[in-house]
């Protein structure tokens, strides 16, 4: 089968993208200090998600942290609030999933689906009935942490203060677990990450981060962690954000995330890594290869010339995923 045709005949799913945030910052008058995203297209739109062949794109509720704390409801409520608007203006195009199910039928249909998540705990300002109502509208993701503390736990820019989940993160794992939504340890730092492995009963994820052997900066997963990520039954998803992939001078490659790839399936095997872009997440020149989402069918291209069989392809592009969504969500 060649690249295009098994391309086309997987399930592709990214797990994590920043989209939202971009559309909302088009809506209103940019802020100063974003002024430089004005009249830039970013990664992702609907014609690019459909060229690049994605079924599945996740994307994430991000409150930015002018926000914080007074406004993190309120702020992703709008972002909810967005993606829903945005999904009924083009309905023929974008459905919002679920379960795996919705998945599969955005599949058969041609549409892509949009799975909500939240990056960063914030919003729920520390309260299980607002978990509660956020699912009611559709989030399945939670990210406990972005890189800053919250009421859950620390993330990785706290890392010196050795400190794990809270009392409310250690009560919203269990709630996260008991509604059937994925628990998401990208940005977490590692005090936190060792408590979710050790209370989840539900395969633990990580969106999107990379191999701390091949780039060694906290946001990336150590073998042990990915070891752990393995044994819960979940799936790390690779990002190509430039300074997670490589810490050398050379620019950043499609090649080089296929090695992230190739670390993370020697040390916990092919049925643990997916995708998670982080596209519209950073500035600077994204990976050559991988400059936008319709760049993705270049990644099933050269996994197979780097060996890969199909299988083992289709599930890095988003079988592994599939399979964690069916049995987290459902
Ligand atoms: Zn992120």
């Amino acid at each position: 089968m060649d690249a295009a045709t098994l391309h086309r005949q997987s399930v592709v799913i990214d797990g994590h993208c920043d989209t939202l945030l971009g559309l909302q910052m088009r809506e209103q008058e940019l802020p100063p200090y974003l002024k430089h995203l004005e009249g830039q297209k970013g990664h992702i739109d609907l014609d690019r998600l459909k060229e690049g062949g994605v079924t599945a794109q996740n994307f994430a509720c991000f409150v930015r942290p002018q926000h914080l704390p007074s406004q993190a409801t309120r702020e992703t409520l709008r972002l909810i609030d967005l993606f829903h608007r945005f999904q009924a203006g083009h309905a023929d195009d974008l459905c919002l999933a679920t379960c795996a199910a919705d998945i599969e039928r955005a599949k058969v249909e041609g549409k892509v689906a949009g799975i909500l998540s939240m990056e960063g705990a914030e919003g729920l300002e520390g309260d299980l009935g607002v978990l509660r109502m956020v699912y009611r509208l559709g989030v399945r993701w939670i990210g406990l942490t972005w890189s800053n503390r919250n009421q859950a736990a620390d993330g990785v820019f706290e890392a010196q203060t050795g400190g794990g989940l809270t009392r409310f993160g250690r009560q919203l794992v269990e709630e996260l677990n008991r509604l059937g939504m994925m628990v998401d340890i990208a940005h977490l730092a590692p005090a936190g990450v060792r408590d979710v492995f050790e209370i989840s009963q539900a395969p633990v994820i990580a969106s999107h981060a990379n191999a701390h052997q091949l780039c060694p900066v906290p946001r990336n997963l150590r073998d042990e962690q990915l070891e752990q990520l393995a044994a819960s039954g979940g799936v790390v998803g690779v990002v190509y954000v430039p300074g997670f992939v490589t810490d050398g001078q050379d620019p950043a490659t499609l090649d080089m995330v296929i090695d992230h790839i190739d670390h993370i399936v020697q040390v916990i095997g092919i049925d643990h890594v997916g995708l998670g872009s982080d596209f519209d997440g950073f500035g600077g020149p994204p990976p050559i290869g991988l400059e936008d989402v319709s760049c993705t069918p270049n990644m099933t291209a050269r996994l197979l010339e780097r060996g890969y069989g199909e299988d083992e392809v289709s599930k890095i592009l988003g079988g592994n995923w599939l399979r964690v969504i069916r049995q987290v969500m459902g």
